[in-house]
Parts: C-alpha cells; structure tokens; sequence
C-alpha cells in the first residue's frame, strides 16, 4: 500500500531517514520496518513557534516494494530540416524555454543573443567586479542564460495561474538540477550550479539542430505589411523566420526605444525602485529562528517583509542568505545593484531589495523638467535611469555603490564607517537622501521601522542599505493579444517574458516562454 501523509519534526530528525520512517510508523500504528521507503513531495520550515519545525509531505510505501516515481521525461524532435522556424531573440530563461517548448513541438528554433556564452560571461563579470569595467552585452544581465544565470536562482514563484511550475522543474532537474528543487517550498540553485543547467539546455537545443547566435545583438527591425520582414544584428547579419519572439529582459533599452522610434505600440509599465539591504546571517538567523546560533539542520534564514505606508507598498524583494551584493548595472555610468548566492548560501551576510512601488504621478513628477505626459511609454525607463545615474556618481565612479548603515539613514545620520559587507566594487558612504527621490526615501524611512517592529533585530546599524535596486521588474509593458500571443500591430511578433511585461523572475519567465511557444505552434499549425 502507498500513502501520502504530512509529519512534522524537528529539523534534526527531518534529516535522519529512520527518524522520519518512526514517525511514519507512529502516524499508522504499525512498526517502523513496514515501511519500505518513502518519497518526499513537499519540505517546508515552519518557524512561527518558539521551536522550528520541519512539515514533511511524503509518499510511504507500506509493506510493497519501494518504487520511487520515474523522474518527468522529455522527447526532443530533431528539428534540422523542420519546415517551420522561429527567431527568438534573448537567450535568457523566456527564451531558452520556449526554444526548448519549440523543439518539442517540431517547430525549429534560432535564438539570437547579444551576450556571450554562460562560461564567457564569468571573466566579463570577474573585471565588472574587481576592475569596475564594465561590457555593455556581458553582464549580470546580458549573456546566455540571461539575467537569472549568476544569481540565487531562487525557483519560488507565486504565479502558480501561467503555467505549469511542476514541468519547468522537472526540466531543471533534467538538465542538472538537484532533485530537492521538486519538493522544497522555496527552491533554489545557486549561482555555482547554473551555469552548468543552462549550457546543457543549449546543448540540447544544438544537438536537435536549433540555432544559438551568440554576440549577435539585435538592432534593427524591417517591416512589411503589418509583419516583421527581418530582423538585422549589430554586426551586419540579417535573419528572418516564420515568427519572432521578443525576449530580451527588462534591462535592454535599446530594444524598448528601438520599438518606440520604430511606432511600435509600447506602455509604460509602473515599477518598483528602493535599496539593497544588507545584515549579517547570523542575526537574521536569530531572529527568525528564535536561537543565538543557527542548528546545523536549518539553512541560512530568510525573510519577506511587506508594509503599505504613506499609501505605498514597500516589500523586501530577491531575498538571498548568505548571499553577495552585486553591480547588476548594464552601462558605464549607471549603478545598479541586485543580490546572488552560492548553492550553499553560506557567505555571512543576508542581502534583500527593500522597495518602494513608483506610479506614474511619482515618475512624471521627478521627471518634470522633460515635460512628460504621465502616460509616455518610456516614463519609468527614464526615471530608472536618472536614479541610477545618480547613485553611480554618488558612488564615486568604478561602480562603487552609495550606502549608508540603516539606522543612520533612518535618523538622516551620514554614517562614519561602513560594516564590512560583501559587495566587492567597494562602498562609499553617502547620505541616501541625495541619490533617491524624496518619496522613496521617506517611503523606505517609514517601512524600516515598521519592519523593524515586524522583526525584532531587523532595525539595526549593523546592517547596511545600498543604492540602488533599481531592475525590480520591467519599466515597460510590450502589448500582446490575449487569445493569440502576437502584438496587436505585426501579426508575427511574439513578446515574451519579464521584459515584455509578463513575467517577474526565472520560473515565472520559463512559463511564459512556454506559453507564447504553445501560441507560435498554435498559430503556424493554422496558417
Ligand atoms: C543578479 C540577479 C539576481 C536574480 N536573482 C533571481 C532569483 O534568484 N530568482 C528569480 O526568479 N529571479 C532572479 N532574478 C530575476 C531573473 O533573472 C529574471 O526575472 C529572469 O531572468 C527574466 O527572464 P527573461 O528570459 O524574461 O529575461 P532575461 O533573463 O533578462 O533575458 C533576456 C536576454 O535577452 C538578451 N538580449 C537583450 N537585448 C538583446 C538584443 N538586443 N539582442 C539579442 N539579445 C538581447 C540578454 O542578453 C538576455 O540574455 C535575478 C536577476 C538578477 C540580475
């Protein structure tokens, strides 16, 4: 017989087998060596008690055989001389699993990516950090894998209504993911580990004879009878397909003026902006797990906070334990910072975005000697890029980050000396009053103290805050129909992804790379 049943432990006995199969055997009434084995389904940390608990999900098997569930298995076709191709042009997660989506539906695709290959990629990040050089098309959010490659790679997506969170998953574990990704409530895989997750998919991609163009940035699009007719790479290539998919993230503003300059409809999206803050693990442990040192069965705590004030949502976004602050910029003088981890998080600091949500009002107001009208497709881009501006000349040049100790900035103290911290271009203290619009930075006054009462611990000169976390998701919406997928003007074009507007995070984008696949298959297989 086979059942599935929850317990509840306590982390050290979640870890032991024959713990957990007693406990097993106490929920039936029956001895522990009925059990055969057990298959886990969900993990999950309740630390709301004074003692955390670990609630186990798991599938028993009880006097049978143990026959653990085959891992999901995938067919990719050989697509080489497929009659249908599709561009995608992004090789991040949208793109990358959509070629996947593409391929399985027999359709041949040909991904056009302005970054580097994964491995390539590091030594351009390696001079981002220690140099402060940066390359404009090989960054933290330019290069194959996109901007999700040399990050947390946090897998935790409330958008469970797009798609199907399960297969894309099962597709990481496919390529190289750790099993534990499929039962843990909040996934993640590590900077370490990714790279290596997507050069597989790209090698799955080559091997059924798709396409992948690395250093071919698009920047032109030829139009012909309300469809795409070309498209045409920085270095003088011109491809063209059966249908486009648009996939290049929220940080590719020259695709997003290109469209605008072009008279293809564009909005402007509302977005939100604010800082990275930054504590020690070790307290954040304590605090949420009601301890002075963490047990070796826990991992580094997390934390998500959310408050609305002064009439504004402020929230903690991209939490990382033992995580690294990185220089998430994508131009030379523009400083944007964002967080990543290690599969291990072991680093001894636990970094966070803290941001305020901006509205157009807010936007059009800070912007106002451009005379903008509130509703200019372009509005958050701008105002994005004159926050980062400022916070990179406050930082000094070489993408030195502007920072200040929470507190201090709290009571609009300039702060002496800086924590040791772990962002690696090197801080510089600065009274964040001067680098963010005012609304922010009383939003994010107000919210730190609030959360300070929220997470007893949290409000504390020992952490840090850092300017500016800026690419929280798309400043830009790229419209698309509901029914069919493609944009309202050019019946070939396919946006896609969090830079289309339609997706915040890795997971959530790789299933809008599968649904707009699903659409192109849709619509190629009628016409
Ligand atoms: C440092 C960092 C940490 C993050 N951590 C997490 C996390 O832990 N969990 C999580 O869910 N999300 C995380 N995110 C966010 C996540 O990476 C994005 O939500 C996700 O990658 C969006 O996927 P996408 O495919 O839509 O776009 P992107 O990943 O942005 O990919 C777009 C791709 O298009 C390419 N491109 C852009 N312009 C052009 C052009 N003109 N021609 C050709 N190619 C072009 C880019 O080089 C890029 O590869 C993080 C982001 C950063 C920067």
């Amino acid at each position: 017989m086979q059942k599935q049943l929850t317990i509840r432990l306590q982390p050290a006995k979640a870890n032991d087998q024959l713990a957990v199969k007693e406990a097993i055997a106490a929920t039936q009434g029956i001895k522990p060596d009925a059990i055969t084995g057990f298959q886990l389904l969900k993990k999950s940390i309740d630390a709301r008690g004074r003692q955390v608990m670990i609630n186990l999900t798991l599938n028993a098997f009880i006097h049978e055989p143990f026959h653990p569930a085959a891992p999901e298995k995938f067919e990719f076709k050989d697509v080489t001389h497929a009659p249908k191709s599709v561009i995608i042009i992004g090789a991040g997660p949208a793109g990358l699993f959509a070629a996947l989506k593409l391929i399985e539906s027999g359709i041949k695709p040909i991904l056009l990516e302005r970054g580097k290959d994964v491995k390539s990629r590091r030594r351009d990040l390696a001079a981002l950090n220690k140099e402060g050089i940066i390359h404009p098309d090989s960054n933290y959010c330019f290069g194959e894998g996109g901007a999700g490659t040399y990050s947390d790679g946090k897998l935790y997506t409330r958008s469970n209504k797009r798609g199907n969170i399960n297969r894309i998953l099962a597709l990481f574990c496919h390529f190289g993911a750790p099993e534990n990704i499929l039962s843990d409530a909040h996934p993640h895989i590590g900077t370490n580990k990714l790279p290596q997750i997507i050069t597989a998919m790209r090698e799955q991609i080559i091997a059924c004879g798709g396409q992948v163009h690395f250093e071919h940035k698009l920047t032109d699009i030829i139009t012909e009878n309300n469809k795409i007719k070309k498209l045409i790479t920085a270095n003088g290539n011109s491809f063209s397909a059966d249908a486009y998919l648009l996939a290049t993230g929220h940080s590719a503003r020259d695709i997003f003026e290109l469209l605008h300059n072009n008279n293809i409809l564009i909005e402007a999206k509302p977005f939100a902006l604010g800082v990275r803050a930054e504590h020690p693990q070790a307290l954040i442990d304590s605090i949420q797990y009601h301890c002075n040192s963490r047990s070796e069965h826990l991992p580094p705590a997390s934390y998500s906070l959310v408050e609305q004030v002064n009439d504004k949502g402020v929230f903690s976004f991209c939490m990382c334990p033992g995580g690294i602050i990185a220089p998430a910029s994508t131009n030379k003088d523009e400083l944007v910072v964002n967080g990543w981890s290690p599969s291990k998080r072991n680093n001894p600091y636990a970094n966070s975005g803290m941001v305020v949500q901006v509205t157009h009002e807010d936007a059009a107001a800070a912007l106002k000697h451009l005379k903008l009208p509130a509703d200019h497709p372009l509005l958050f881009m701008y105002f994005q890029q004159m926050v980062e501006r400022k916070a990179y000349t406050a930082g000094g040049g070489q993408f030195k980050a502007p920072a200040q100790r929470l507190v201090d900035f709290c009571e609009k103290k300039v702060t002496g000396s800086l924590p040791a911290n772990s962002y690696i271009p090197g801080l510089n203290s600065t009274d964040l009053y001067d680098v963010l619009p005012g609304f922010i930075a009383h939003t994010l006054r107000d919210g730190f103290r609030k959360f300070g009462k929220k997470m007893k611990g949290y409000y504390s000169n020992e952490a840090v805050i850092v300017a500016t976390e800026s690419r929280t998701s798309s400043p830009v919406r790229i419209p698309r129909d509901a029914e069919k997928g493609h944009h309202p003007q050019l019946s070939n074009l396919y946006p896609c992804g969090e830079g289309a507007g339609y997706a915040g995070g890795i997971v959530s984008a790789a299933m809008d790379g599968e649904r707009v696949a699903d659409w192109v298959r849709t619509n190629l297989i009628i016409s």
